[in-house]
């Protein structure tokens, strides 16, 4: 048994793209521990709402078979042009101190012995503040704990690109959008691990479905959402079937395989050094 630290941005993260894998790795008897940076919320830690996503969070986490779940305290920093003054008694976490979040991550990852942490790319996915400075805090707290393989939740670049391209062509949208930047995620060529998690369908649907508050508002996000929920389990599978991993140490350009616990397939020339394997 190892054990996998999941860091995540927000509530709701977890689900989107490591979900089917957590649920994976669990179903295999290895221990997945899912830590937030943020609550989701963006006011005082105080705010009712506050716990309502981190309960909604364990919920997710028990669907998936995490055996815990770790906030590190900081609030949500939004997106926009602004951003926000920090809330009463704690700080946004684009406004944390690398170094100090890293430092209480490495604790965690040391105190759980843990083998892997996944993290997210450069890019912070579709590039959140809070997304990339998961990147950032991930990268520094995996170096003080030595001895931890950090491996990045992302997605191909290249078809988002294209469906970007083809919404922006379709509604003409003008000016720099975040959403919309062309750095988004991570060419496919960085991509060395592809996981099927199919058979895990309806665990990460019933995560996601564990985040209500997520799933109720007026956006189109929500509407997404509840969406994916209510689709029978195995068009959910189709749709999001698959998840994405990039790792430094795997070779460049590399196929992907098909478990963040091991290194490459046999005959691939071994750079992992003690790779773990499931297998
Ligand atoms: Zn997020």
């Amino acid at each position: 048994m190892v054990t996998v630290v999941a860091f995540h941005a927000h509530p709701d993260d977890e689900v989107l793209l490591t979900g089917g894998t957590l649920a994976r790795i669990a179903a295999a008897g290895h221990r997945v521990v899912i830590v937030v940076a943020t609550d989701g919320h963006m006011g005082d830690a105080a705010d009712p709402r506050a716990g309502e996503r981190l309960a909604e969070l364990r919920a997710s986490a028990a669907e998936l078979g995490a055996a815990r779940v770790v906030h590190l305290g900081y609030a949500d920093s939004g997106h926009g042009p602004l951003l926000y003054p920090d809330p009463a008694g704690r700080r946004r976490f684009a406004r944390a101190d690398v170094g100090e979040a890293a430092a209480r991550l490495a604790d965690l990852l040391r105190e759980e012995r843990a083998a892997v942490l996944i993290g997210y790319d450069a890019a912070g996915g579709y590039g959140h503040r809070d997304h990339v400075r998961v990147h950032e805090v991930g990268r520094r707290a995996a170096e003080l704990a030595t001895g931890v393989r950090v491996v990045a939740a992302t997605r191909p670049r290249e078809p988002v690109g294209s469906a970007i391209g083809a919404v922006r062509r379709l509604r003409r949208f003008g000016g720099r959008n975040a959403w919309l930047e062309p750095a988004l995620y991570s060419p496919r060529r960085a991509i060395t691990h592809r996981v099927d998690v199919r058979p895990f369908a309806a665990r990460k649907q019933a995560a996601l479905a564990a985040h209500a508050s997520q799933l109720a508002g007026p956006g189109r996000m929500a509407g997404v959402m509840t969406g994916l929920t209510r689709l029978p389990a195995r068009l959910f599978g189709l749709v999001l079937g698959r998840e994405w991993f990039a790792s430094d140490d795997g070779p460049p350009g590399t196929v992907a395989f098909d478990d963040v616990l091991s290194g490459p397939p046999d005959g691939t020339e071994d750079r992992w050094g003690s790779a773990i394997t499931t297998r």
